[in-house]
């Protein structure tokens, strides 16, 4: 190796676009995720950005079932679901500025012509937004101390709404010609009746790109087959770039083969080569990677059944993957750290709430779990299935949502509060166990919705000889004597109900550190029945996080709440 290598300084920061052809829905930002993965894997440090060309200003008003899971970053940014796959792919926390929307961009934008920032000018989209989009790129390259910034631009070629951020990346390119790629995500369709691959959609949607005045210097050619020597060859010429740059990239089992895949048309060296970087002995070891990417896949052989209960089940074509993708995600990662393969049964919380529900259904899962969620739908019939698996030691993982219903049911059927509820359902309930947050009734009366909900990394405190703290604690998360964790919410669990809960066997494991938030709640480890000559209750595991954990869960670094859950299922099968 040349040890002289020339250090890669801000002057010298990289830019790669990766922008869609053809059609959405083919992978984009899987497929920016794993440029950044094979990129650090070469020693680069990266920092994924990306661009939302709708108007809201953040995620968070969004609607899961239409639009995908809002994924939360350590500042309490409300983001779409490729940032979870972005700070999943590289191990990494991404940053505030790794996220724009158009809305956001037109908002500063507004917002500082009211303030005179502009000096009198007639302020239009040309020059000024495309300036201040080009300034957050370049702000956000800043504020990760990166190397190389990978940035998606969302929608497809030929969209109106993402022409702005696309003449922003052109001008990039126009101030530093050397330092910015284009790569187009193209599909080619191969129709049943034909059973050819078909080429020329993707070459007119370079030829579309082009008219924007970006050439497209890699083409990612998504496809159900990998592309043949012939096709990257055709496509080659008629798009103007070198062959290896034409990339294949067919339909897998699993988006963590994709990095691997890419590695093998050597995407970062070409990448490397077109922005003369060279090789850096630095970054983390890929086989790492590698090992995890093939062991996910495995353990067929050792399913465990993981049902997760929700009210978005039967609403047409869409897509529960989207709406739920980081909680799946870490319940991947942890089955794969027990050595088990998860499967998912997906439960529709109102078949619970019909006159005699058939419970069990339930008994044929390991695990179930309740996610995050709003309003009332579907609340009765989760609360029943939290029962069941309570007193039927069935293994229950209660997230946001889910530890706020766990501890009603508690309170309901342990300490016999009829009428306990969440305020967030009915404020006067008789005993409202799960209350709005002081400062959040005033965002409410004021209809201040957006990005107004507690939101982001807070710390809690663990109790000693809980299972959250044995978790936490073996898998070395307990820093400075606290963890912390992403939030999303406005409830809370009422402290004048604390005392009562404790009292009646739950565990308050986490605490906010002026003690004051209930940020989990678990019983004792043991067998159902076992303990309660002392007054205990107890369970192999029914525990519930205030917090969001599935934010921080990982593919090299599962989540310790999660690993342990998964160990519960699996006791549970053994023990069938
Ligand atoms: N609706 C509840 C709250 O606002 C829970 C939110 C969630 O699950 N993310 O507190």
């Amino acid at each position: 190796m040349n040890k002289k290598l020339p250090k890669v300084t801000k002057s010298t920061h990289k830019y790669i676009f990766v922008i869609g052809g053809v059609m959405s829905g083919v992978g984009k930002g899987i497929a920016t995720s794993s440029i950044g993965t094979v990129l650090s894997a070469k020693g680069f440090s990266i920092n994924l950005v990306k661009v939302d060309p709708y108007l809201n200003v953040d995620a968070g008003t969004m609607n899961p079932t239409e639009h995908g899971e809002v994924f939360v970053l350590n500042n309490g940014l409300e983001t779409d679901q490729d940032m979870g796959n972005y700070e999943r792919f590289l191990n990494r926390d991404a940053s505030d500025f790794d996220y724009m929307t158009s809305g956001m961009i037109y908002k500063d934008v507004i917002e500082k012509e009211r303030a005179l920032h502009y000096g009198g000018k007639c302020v239009e989209a040309i020059p000024h937004i495309r300036d201040e989009i080009v300034h957050r790129f370049e702000h956000a390259a800043k504020q990760n101390k990166s190397d190389i910034s990978i940035v998606e631009i969302g929608g497809t070629i030929g969209d109106y709404q993402n022409v702005m951020f696309i003449e922003a990346a052109r001008m990039l390119k126009m101030k530093r010609p050397a330092d910015v790629v284009f790569i187009m995500v193209s599909y080619l369709p191969t129709p049943g009746k034909l059973g050819e691959m078909k080429s020329r959609p993707t070459q007119n949607a370079a030829r579309q790109l082009a008219s924007y005045g970006v050439n497209a210097d890699f083409i990612i050619a998504r496809a159900e087959t990998p592309l043949d020597h012939r096709r990257k060859e055709k496509i080659a010429i008629s798009c103007n770039i070198p062959t290896e740059h034409v990339i294949s990239a067919p339909d897998i089992e699993s988006i963590y083969d994709v990095p691997v895949n890419f590695e093998k048309d050597r995407l970062a060296e070409n990448l490397m080569n077109s922005l003369s970087l060279p090789e850096r002995k630095t970054g983390p070891d890929f086989t790492e990677w590698k090992k995890m990417a093939k062991g996910i896949k495995n353990f067929a052989e050792h399913p465990v059944n993981i049902a997760i209960v929700g009210k978005y089940f039967n609403t047409g074509d869409f897509v529960l993957t989207d709406a739920y993708i980081s909680v799946l995600e870490a319940i991947k990662f942890s089955g794969y750290a027990n050595k088990v393969k998860p499967v998912i049964h997906t439960v529709n919380s109102r078949d619970f709430e019909v006159k005699s529900p058939d419970y069990s259904t339930l008994d044929q899962y390991d695990g179930i779990i309740v996610p995050g969620g709003f309003g009332e739908s579907g609340i009765e019939g989760k609360l029943n299935v939290i029962r069941y698996a309570r007193e039927n030691g069935i293994p229950y993982f209660g997230l946001c949502y889910g530890m706020q219903l766990m501890t009603i049911e508690y309170a309901r059927n342990v300490l016999g509060l009829t009428g306990a509820h969440t305020a967030e359902i009915n404020p006067r309930a008789k005993h409202v166990i799960i209350d709005i947050m002081p400062d959040q009734k005033k965002k409410i009366a004021e209809g201040n919705y957006g990005g107004s909900m507690r939101l982001g990394r807070y710390p809690a405190k663990l109790g000693k000889d809980t299972i959250a703290h044995e978790a936490y604690e073996s898998a070395g998360w307990i820093k400075h004597g606290s963890i912390t964790e992403r939030h999303r919410h406005r409830y809370e669990v009422n402290p004048e109900y604390i005392k009562k809960l404790e009292e009646a066997g739950l565990v308050f494991s986490g605490k906010s550190p002026d003690g004051t938030l209930m940020e989990i709640a678990e019983l004792p480890r043991g067998e159902v029945g076992a303990g309660r000559e002392n007054g205990v209750n107890q369970h192999p595991f029914f525990l519930g996080t205030q917090f969001h954990p599935e934010f921080l869960a990982r593919p090299l670094a599962p989540h310790p709440l999660f690993t342990e859950f998964m160990k519960a299922a699996k006791g549970k099968q053994k023990g069938k």
